[in-house]
């Protein structure tokens, strides 16, 4: 594309130069980079003209300014598809929650009960209309590592989407019950779902590597298939997120806790970074944001890195009661990195190559300054859920009871009274075992995985959301599994890539 348009980067080539669509598709960039809009600082939203938009006008603005070669057309069925479709249980898909000084965003009133579902059902459609703007005639294979809640969200996205297949993979033993068996069960002919002996950064690892394996991308291309990614390395993954951000803000303002212009801080649950560097995305475009408060589970790789600018994966993984957390290598940092390190591609890749050689690199923390992290152990986070519960009777799942944790760390120790949104991530009743467990009623651990979310109910008289009730009467349609070392073949297996097609 000419050097005047405006183009998505590779945050480690910037001379890697695509359309929005072509970055879509692709997913990530030849050189292993992360494609970001280089074109961010021609975006200023007006807060006053967005401020009254739905949910669903509010993302065809915003998804507008970024998707730049989307005619408005195609933006907006693109958003009517995902949102105004009668999939999210409510007329606006997210919901502001007061609890006591608490505020939540619950963001998981879509299809699979996960914040994942905010741009998972949105990422199909842009996928669909990137592949006609750039003539693609090719089968596009979705994929994706998962920790959980992506796995099925875009599962149930891309479900019999024509022209698209998907597989995923997920750690086995780091998922959750629940969102096991909602995977397990996934209907759609396009659909394969498989175990990996693994943690997620494995998982993810492995991913990684089949994507840039030069020889499976040819026997692929050979067999009428791409590759693409429905992780938040995809730009299309990242954009429908910045628009809860504004979204909520504006209620605050509607509610009268601010007035339009003046700051507020966003509390976000992190794991590979994508929905808080949404956060960041809109602050650049004009949300004006003071604090971004990071928090992290036992996995406190960003606590450290925000807090003395030493990144370093070289630590114990633990699994934990937050899973989609569970994270070593947070990859959407890389836009970050890139961003603050004043859009420098080189440094950025320097970084890259000392985390893939000596598992660690070191940057200024001073360009992070709007940054507080902070990350709560899982007794804290048990409490956490319990002390919410007993206080204000709103039930929170235990991402969501991390970032709250945090919060009132960051509120005690700054004395900060800026307002501040607690993103809630997930349902409750997704991981309604460890919430049983911090109200007191720890389930015994044979019970059956489709009856947890009941248990819960009945203790706390809170309904079951509607995509997690009946699981046990689904039958179980994926049963695949593979050692961590086994990814490629049995990527090559699924998809019936034979020798001959080389
Ligand atoms: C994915 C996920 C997170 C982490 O989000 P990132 O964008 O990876 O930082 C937090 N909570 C829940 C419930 C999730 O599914």
């Amino acid at each position: 594309m000419k050097n005047s348009e405006k183009a998505y980067v590779s945050t480690r080539n910037k001379n890697d130069r695509v359309t929005a669509s072509e970055g879509i598709v692709k997913g990530l960039s030849a050189d292993g980079g992360l494609y970001v809009p280089d074109f961010i600082d021609d975006i200023h939203f007006n807060l006053n003209e967005l401020s009254a938009l739905s949910y669903a006008e509010l993302a065809k603005t915003i998804l507008g300014a970024f998707l730049t070669d989307f005619t408005p057309e195609q933006t907006a069925a693109c958003i009517d598809g995902a949102y105004n479709t009668g999939r999210f249980d409510a007329a606006e898909p997210v919901q502001l929650t007061h609890a006591g000084n608490s505020t939540f965003l619950e963001l998981w009133h879509g299809p699979t009960a996960a914040f994942k579902d905010m741009a998972l059902t949105v990422l199909p459609y842009l996928m669909t209309v990137s592949a006609k703007n750039t003539g693609l005639d090719k089968e596009i294979v979705i994929l994706t590592a998962t920790s959980g809640d992506t796995g099925k969200a875009a599962l149930e996205g891309f479900r019999d989407v024509p022209g698209t297949r998907i597989l995923v993979f997920y750690p086995q033993d780091g998922v959750s019950p629940v969102q096991e068996l909602q995977m397990l069960t996934q209907e759609g002919a396009n659909t394969d779902v498989i175990g990996v002996s693994g943690n997620f950064d494995d998982t993810q690892n492995g991913v990684k590597a089949i994507f840039s394996d030069e020889d499976f991308r040819k026997k692929l291309e050979n067999a009428g298939m791409v590759f693409s990614s429905a992780n938040s390395i995809n730009i299309g993954r990242l954009l429908p997120q910045i628009v809860y951000y504004y979204y909520s803000y504006f209620q605050l303002v509607k509610e009268g806790t601010i007035k339009l212009g003046e700051p507020v801080n966003f509390a976000v649950p992190t794991g590979n970074f994508g929905n808080i560097l949404a956060g960041v995305y809109a602050k650049m475009t004009g949300l004006p944001v003071e604090t971004f408060i990071c928090a992290s589970n036992d996995n406190n790789v960003l606590t450290e890195f925000f807090q003395t600018g030493v990144y370093d994966k070289n630590r114990e993984f633990y699994k934990t009661i937050s899973p989609s957390m569970d994270i070593l290598i947070s990859s959407n940092l890389e836009r970050l990195l890139y961003e603050r390190s004043g859009r420098n591609a080189d440094k950025t890749s320097d970084y890259m190559k000392n985390l893939g050689t000596a598992g660690s690199y070191t940057v200024n923390p001073e360009a992070f300054a709007d940054f507080y992290a902070g990350f709560a152990d899982e007794a804290k986070t048990m409490q956490t859920i319990n002390d919410v519960w007993n206080e204000t009777g709103v039930l929170i799942d235990p991402h969501t009871a991390v970032a709250e944790a945090v919060r009132r760390d960051y509120a005690k120790e700054t004395g900060d009274n800026t307002p501040v949104i607690v993103l809630s991530t997930a349902s409750p009743f997704k991981f309604a075992a460890s919430v049983l467990e911090a109200l007191g009623q720890k389930p015994a651990p044979d019970t059956n995985a489709a009856a947890l979310p009941e248990l819960l109910s009945a203790k706390t008289g809170k309904p079951i959301p509607a995509p997690l009730q009946g699981l046990g009467e689904r039958a179980i349609r994926h049963t695949g599994t593979c050692d961590k070392t086994d990814m490629a073949a049995k990527t090559a297996a699924v998809l019936e890539l034979s020798e001959r097609s080389c």
